[in-house]
């Protein structure tokens, strides 16, 4: 079929909400995902055959090309016929490096099914489990794909039997994921099996896939695919046995509709009134319904500027409609609509609930934004937010080449962030430098990428990447007394560390009015509580105490790091009749701060990778002593056919040149996965060294300060 007719055929079957899916594909990198998503293209006519499997359709920044990965979550509708019955899948492709978790993260919010994408040689490893468990957590149902099945049979030349017992191992630990992380009753609901039709096992390379019914249906005993490997006729197996067909089938077959899944997914994603108004047209999926449109994921484009992709839950979206950011608090006009075919998109006049769509002149925005009809203004309530996942672990120093360029930087920081809102943009106390932080090395090369990009020819520095520490408390400190400049505001404040219970409330809870009058977290971990005994603070003055608060949590007295795990106690206040002026607040609360952490024993914390290593066997030997000599901890070993799997833990700091370490050792045959894992504190002596390099790199004098130099210690 013509593209302009698949496309106008796409627009009208949108319509029909029982003929759309939402899917992604999941896996842990390498898995073959990419390889998986090209074959499908190519069954839907998208992509020539030929170089299905080599043309990465949905890795389409060049960055992502070069590197083999999926950075940018892109998405692209599908149409696909079966049985005399069309539908329109919309395929998310997420990234499956790690270090872009929070992507996928937000992926999943727009999808109701992912297909698992398993190496079957490898099995089940750390990312599978981390996505499965994901999806599950988002009430997304997943099938499974058993792939790369063709080196089970050339490489490893396993016996029929012994590659069912490998099948029947996958499943089976497949489904214990689903069964410890599912919630009732979709832990029970969701598992999979190859009898039932929701297994899939192929070879995404080879383009051939099949589950025990098609191969009973066909009369295909699994010794046939044997043969014919064996036969070297394995093109065969992609005409009688194409993979996309079966793929489709266990999709459509498996995962649900908008209708039946936004019944059971909108009240773990919203927590608004789901018995009417826009909660009742959401969950059940109303086109005719007010707009709503969980936004999922922002792209610069240099033509049309930022366009979202987002999932509609009701009503239809067309240009020219009002409508309300419920977070930016902006009412705006969509400009745009459009379906994502890729790196390309296609205009519509209008997009109906259930389905994928991207916009334009939604400016004020960011990837995780709640759009609503303008008249739901006043009463909507946001979708929950997808919880990070990982730690913005190491730290680069950005600065324009020209200092006059600082505006174009600062425009460029803006705007990265809202296209990956897991990058931390903070300037620097000491030298009001930029400070970019992220998940890990290759995310921030490809956020300096990105930002060079933004920055239209401008030149600017960027610095190694350096490890970023947390500074935390380990006693209860003592009292401290801070007075604002004037002397007519006094603050008595008392650190301690943070309990376990309160360290489960997160950014969400942040509330002027929590259950101990003012209780306010903030974004690294800490609770700041309000304890005065009527002591009356004006808005003004609540909000100059929450800004001190964050200022010292910010960078710490120790050696300018964030404070984590505190709780910061307002035990006293003496505030003047006349509105105090708030920046001397903001100080003095601050300082207070300061005085008493430093009387509660601090410590510094550094971040700690889990690590999950793959290696030929010959191999091992040489990668566990990189490991050791590391500070690494190893936890656990096993062989998978002609590899080790090694997992265990490595301090962030080590792991500078890791990665040419092990490529040169292993001759680029080792793959691994870093993720984060903890905070964790070092030896006093490693402390005391690392506090006096950072005080010196900051520019701060080398002692750390005494506690009164910030605020008068009472008990
Ligand atoms: P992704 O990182 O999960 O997207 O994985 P890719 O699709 O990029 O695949 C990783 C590598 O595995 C590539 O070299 C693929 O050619 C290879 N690969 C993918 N599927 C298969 C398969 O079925 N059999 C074999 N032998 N190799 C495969």
């Amino acid at each position: 079929m013509p593209r302009f007719k698949q496309i106008a055929k796409m627009l009208q079957l949108m319509e029909n909400r029982d003929n759309i899916r939402n899917i992604g594909i999941v896996a842990h990198i390498d898995h073959g995902k990419t390889t998986l998503t090209d074959s499908l293209l190519a069954g839907s006519g998208l992509l020539p055959l030929q170089i299905a499997g080599k043309a990465r359709a949905l890795d389409y920044l060049e960055e992502e090309q070069k590197r083999g990965i999926t950075i940018k979550t892109a998405s692209i509708s599908l149409l696909y016929t079966i049985d005399g019955q069309s539908f329109v899948v919309n395929l998310f492709d997420t990234p499956g490096h790690v270090d872009f978790a929070g992507k996928v993260a937000r992926a999943l919010r727009a999808i109701d099914g992912v297909i698992v994408v398993v190496d079957a040689v490898e099995e089940i490893l750390a990312q599978t489990e981390t996505v499965t468990r994901q999806a599950l957590n988002e009430r997304v149902k997943p099938v499974l794909f058993i792939n790369k099945v063709d080196r089970l049979i050339e490489e490893l030349k396993l016996t029929s039997e012994q590659i069912q017992d490998k099948f029947v191992r996958i499943v089976r630990d497949f489904n214990s994921i689903i069964e410890s992380y599912g919630e009732e009753p979709f832990g029970r609901r969701w598992k999979v099996s190859l009898a039932q039709e929701s297994v899939v096992f192929g070879s995404a390379l080879h383009r051939w896939g099949m589950t025990t019914h098609v191969a009973r249906e066909k009369g295909m005993p699994f010794s046939h695919i044997m043969q014919t490997y064996k036969d070297n006729d394995r093109r065969k197996l992609s005409q009688f046995l194409p993979l996309h067909s079966a793929i489709f089938r266990v999709t459509l077959k498996n995962i649900p509709s908008p209708i039946d899944a936004q019944a059971y997914r909108l009240p773990k994603i919203w927590k608004g009134d789901i018995g009417v108004g826009i909660g009742k047209a959401m969950l059940t999926c109303d086109s005719h319904g007010p707009i709503a449109i969980c936004l999922t994921n922002a792209q610069f484009d240099p033509e049309t500027g930022i366009v979202f992709t987002g999932r509609t839950l009701s009503g239809k979206v067309a240009p020219n409609e009002k409508v309300y950011l419920v977070d930016a608090q902006q009412e705006c006009e969509i400009r745009g609509v459009y379906i994502n075919m890729g790196a390309s998109r296609e205009v519509a006049d209008r997009i109906g609930a259930g389905n994928i769509v991207a916009l334009t002149g939604l400016d004020a925005a960011k990837a995780g934004e709640t759009v609503v009809d303008i008249s739901q203004k006043e009463n909507m309530v946001p979708f929950e937010p997808g919880g990070r996942i990982s730690e913005p672990v190491m730290t680069v120093v950005v600065e324009p080449s020209e200092p006059s360029d600082l505006a174009r930087l600062t425009a460029a920081m803006d705007r990265l962030v809202v296209e990956d809102p897991d990058l931390n943009v903070t300037l620097s106390r000491e030298t009001g430098e930029y400070l970019l932080s992220g998940m890990g090395e290759l995310h921030l090369q490809i956020a300096a990428k990105s930002l060079q990009e933004l920055m239209g020819g401008a030149g600017m520095v960027v610095s190694e990447p350096q490890v970023a520490y947390r500074e935390t408390i380990t006693d209860k400190g003592k009292v401290s007394m801070s007075k604002t400049a004037d002397r007519k505001n006094v603050f008595w404040i008392q650190c301690e560390p943070l309990s376990k219970e309160k360290s489960k409330l997160t950014l969400q809870d942040r509330s002027l009015h929590g259950t101990d009058g003012l209780l306010i977290t903030n974004k690294h971990g800490n609770v700041l509580v309000n304890t005065t005994k009527g002591t009356a603070f004006s808005v003004g003055i609540k909000d100059a105490i929450v800004s001190g608060y964050d200022w010292a949590c910010e960078a710490g007295p120790l050696c300018s790091q964030p404070i984590t795990g505190i709780q910061a106690n307002l035990i006293n206040a003496k505030i003047a009749p006349s509105d105090a002026e708030t920046a001397q607040v903001s100080r003095a609360i601050g300082r207070g701060i300061f005085g008493s952490f430093l009387t509660a024993k601090p410590v510094l914390f550094e971040p700690v990778y889990r690590f999950e290593l793959t290696t030929p066997n010959e191999m091992l030997g040489q990668c566990s002593k990189i490991i050791a000599r590391r500070r690494g901890k190893i936890t656990s070993s096993e062989p998978r056919g002609f590899a080790h799997v090694v997992s265990g833990f490595l301090p962030v700091a080590e792991t500078y040149a890791l990665a040419a370490q092990l490529r040169s050792a292993t001759s680029g045959r080792a793959f691994w996965q870093l993720t984060f894992h903890c905070w964790k504190s070092m030896s006093k002596e490693r402390e005391a060294e690392l506090v006096t390099r950072i005080r010196k790199q900051k520019g701060l004098a080398p002692e750390i300060p005494n506690a009164d130099t910030f605020a008068e210690m009472i008990s």
